[in-house]
């Protein structure tokens, strides 16, 4: 439209002098060079258990056959396997010190540890926060993100509430942020007792959590889920942003995710950049393609209600593209204020960002960072590492027994993610090739 040449030429402002640098566009190479950080062991691993995982039957039954192997080999080989395979390649460990060591390899590699908790779906409405906390102190030393999954019965609840007529003015972030602030309990009419005590509760802990994680450096990305949570699970960060990244704060130090795969998620997106901008608070954005798609769209089937994800990949992968564009000229516009993590596997997508981030003057390790999955990847992150820009891998942490049914579920949920692993499998048998027939070392790029 009119308005869009206009606006990106007053906001090219803020980053000119970092501006393009002379020589034009070079594209960053996702050809696997990248892997001669890698050991020959690690490598190794990487090819077998991404073929293991694109394996359909083994996701599928995963769980039964955990339980048949640990029936048949005793628990202790079956874990020593799983730890030699799937744990190793995805988990960062169980305790503070391995969760460390893991932290410390990344580092080398010129990667930094995005700690997600792995918490189950439905989890006690109290073991997401305080599992969160136990991460965010185990990490005391990283200075990272935290990746914070929700507790869904609470959202449950808090999606009812937030959507009934009156509960929308008594349920305002601001009121949220100020009953958090002040510790005074907060009375909500439309709600009794019982559940005015639990949001009560819920509150405090999140003030809890966000006071940490504050006073650790700790920037807080809480992630997105099934849109029958989202709008409580919304509210709830805009309530913590409204507290904590207000002008002044380095912030932002609360950040939300929103989900490209969501036919309303451009518009959301745009609204929230203007609704921040307005009221003087950073903004800071997880931008994801979405992980949730099969369930999303059983569930309006059953409920006859609109499908609300986009009706194929192309659109999703337009959606994304869409909202990149509208978040990088957001950090251009607005600066540090504005914080984007761009989470995706997607090779494209990170060759948009880059991009744009040279064409619009961003700096590589500036408000605009990318996030990958630990274990995942590794020759799109290696790469955009070596190439100086802020790359975060995101590492659950936790027991075989905590973590391995998370996985399972994970795998199932991003079944064609694995599917789409077959490029990283081919880097790699390649590169394998390469070292153990010998062909000397490769070029870098
Ligand atoms: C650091 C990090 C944090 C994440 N946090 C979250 C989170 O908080 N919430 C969340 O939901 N997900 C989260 N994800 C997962 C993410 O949403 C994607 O599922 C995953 O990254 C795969 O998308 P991609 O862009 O990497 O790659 P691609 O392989 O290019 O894209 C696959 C994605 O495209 C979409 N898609 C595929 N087929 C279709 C179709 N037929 N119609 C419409 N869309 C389709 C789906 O979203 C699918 O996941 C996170 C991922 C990362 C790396």
């Amino acid at each position: 439209g009119g308005e869009g040449p206009v606006m990106l030429r007053t906001c090219r402002v803020l980053y000119s002098q970092a501006g393009p640098s002379a020589g034009g566009w070079q594209p960053l190479n996702f050809d696997g060079g990248a892997f001669h950080l890698k050991g020959t062991g690690e490598l190794a691993r990487a090819l077998l258990v991404l073929r293991l995982c694109a394996w359909p039957p083994l996701v599928t039954h995963g769980l039964a056959l955990q339980a048949w192997s640990q029936r048949l080999l005793g628990s202790r080989i079956s874990g020593a396997l799983l730890r030699a395979s799937v744990y190793g390649q995805f988990v960062a460990g169980e305790t503070a010190e391995e969760v460390r060591g893991c932290v410390r390899q990344l580092q080398t590699l010129g990667l930094r540890p995005l700690l997600a908790v792995p918490t189950e779906e439905e989890p006690d409405s109290a073991g997401g926060w305080e599992a969160g906390r136990k991460g965010l102190c185990s990490l005391q030393a990283s200075r990272g993100p935290l990746a914070l999954p929700p507790t869904a019965p609470l959202q449950k609840e808090l999606t009812s509430w937030v959507t009934r007529p009156g509960a929308s003015l008594e349920l305002s972030p601001e009121r949220l942020a100020e009953a958090m602030d002040s510790g005074r309990n907060l009375q909500v009419s439309c709600l009794h007792a019982e559940q005015n005590r639990h949001l009560q509760a819920a509150l405090r802990r999140l003030h809890r959590v966000a006071q940490h994680a504050r006073a650790q450096d700790v920037r807080l990305l809480v992630d997105a889920e099934y849109t029958s949570l989202n709008p409580a699970l919304s509210l709830l960060v805009a309530a913590l942003a409204a507290r904590w990244n207000g002008p002044g704060e380095g912030g932002p130090w609360v950040w939300n995710t929103y989900q490209a795969y969501l036919k309303d998620t451009h518009e959301r997106l745009g609204r929230d950049a203007e609704a921040a901008h307005r009221a003087g608070l950073a903004f800071g954005v997880k931008l994801v393609r979405g992980a949730y798609l099969d369930k999303e769209r059983a569930v309006a089937q059953l409920q006859g209600t609109e499908d609300p994800t986009q009706p194929d990949y192309e659109a999703t992968n337009r959606s994304y593209s869409r909202c990149l564009e509208l978040m990088l000229n957001q950090v251009s516009c607005h600066g540090p204020m504005c914080h984007l993590m761009v989470a995706s596997h997607n090779e494209e997508s990170v060759r948009q960002a880059t991009k744009r981030m040279w064409e619009l003057g961003i700096p590589l390790d500036g408000p605009v960072c990318f996030g990958q999955l630990l274990g995942m990847c590794d020759h799109v992150s290696l790469a955009l590492g070596q190439a100086g820009y802020a790359v975060y891998k995101s590492i659950p942490y936790g027991s075989l027994e905590e973590v391995i049914p998370y996985l399972i579920r994970r795998a199932q949920e991003n079944r064609s993610v694995l599917q789409g692993a077959r490029r990283e499998q081919d880097l790699l048998s390649q590169e394998l090739r390469r070292r153990l027939l010998g062909g000397g070392p490769r070029l870098r790029h």
